[in-house]
């Protein structure tokens, strides 16, 4: 689903990505871990096309990432993104930043849109909230509509790069339930995130990045039961 072979980038003199080659299946679950600045969010970027990348090549679907115009739309479509600020389009109604997409990418007509979009708030818990304006709703119920507005764009595979990193703790678990749910739904899901629970629940992998690389990449269980590399030890031991 996501091939990703030999991928560098440089910022500049910072070797932000080193030669990362790995493939996600379809509907399994990844989840990214690693120090701060070691490249989780260059990478989800680069998956996205958000980044360019200096060689190697990122495939969906087996489809190489387009590099502008028309098909990058239908790319960013096929690719969901989730990021820790959530992102709405601020003076747009709920529904609406559900429905525009689907509307203006996915050529939707209105009354679908808007059937497929309530549905999908419903989906979040957020269908009663569905007239109100984005700062009208909490931090954690925002981030639901991000979400749902990303899978209204029916994506095949959902980046999250730390969706609950900004939230109130209190809201943490009801955006981290959806996301579980998604999961067991079978979406293909990458996600950058520090919440160690949604990994041992939801995860079939952890990749492990240190210093713009893959150091790991192995199960949850695995990897917490036993790292195999210092740094990720060391990693663990700190949040742990
Ligand atoms: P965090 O856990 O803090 O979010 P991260 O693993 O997501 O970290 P990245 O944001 O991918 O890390 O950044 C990797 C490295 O690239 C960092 O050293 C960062 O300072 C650098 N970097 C990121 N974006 C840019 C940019 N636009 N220009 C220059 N350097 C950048
Ligand atoms: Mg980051």
């Amino acid at each position: 689903m996501v091939e990703i072979e030999h991928v560098n980038k440089h910022y500049g003199e910072l070797h932000v990505l080193k030669d990362i080659t790995t493939t996600i299946d379809k509907g399994q679950v990844v989840v990214v871990l690693g120090p701060s600045g070691s490249g989780k969010s260059t990478l989800c970027r680069a998956i996205n096309r958000l980044e360019t990348i200096d060689d190697g090549s990122i495939k969906i679907d087996g489809t190489p990432l387009p590099s502008e115009g028309r098909e990058l739309a239908r790319l960013r479509a096929d690719v969901g993104m989730v990021f820790q600020s959530f992102n709405l389009f601020a003076h747009k109604s709920i529904l609406d930043n559900v429905t525009l997409g689907p509307m203006q990418v996915r050529k939707m007509k209105r009354k679908e849109a808007e059937e497929r979009g309530m549905a999908l708030l419903d989906r979040v818990g957020i269908a009663n909230q569905a007239n109100k304006m984005p700062a009208q709703l909490s931090g954690g119920q925002q981030q639901r509509v991000a979400i749902a507005r990303s899978l209204a764009m029916q994506p095949k595979v959902m980046l999250f790069d730390e969706p609950t990193s900004a939230l109130d703790p209190e809201m943490v678990n009801e955006v981290l339930d959806v996301m579980v749910g998604l999961a067991k739904e079978g979406m293909t899901m990458i996600v950058v995130t520090h919440e160690m629970g949604f990994a041992k629940k939801a995860a079939d992998r952890v990749i492990f990045m240190a210093e713009g690389a893959v150091v790991e990449d192995t199960t949850p269980h695995e990897f917490f039961a036993a790292p195999k590399s210092a740094r990720a030890q060391d990693f663990l031991s700190k949040i742990l």
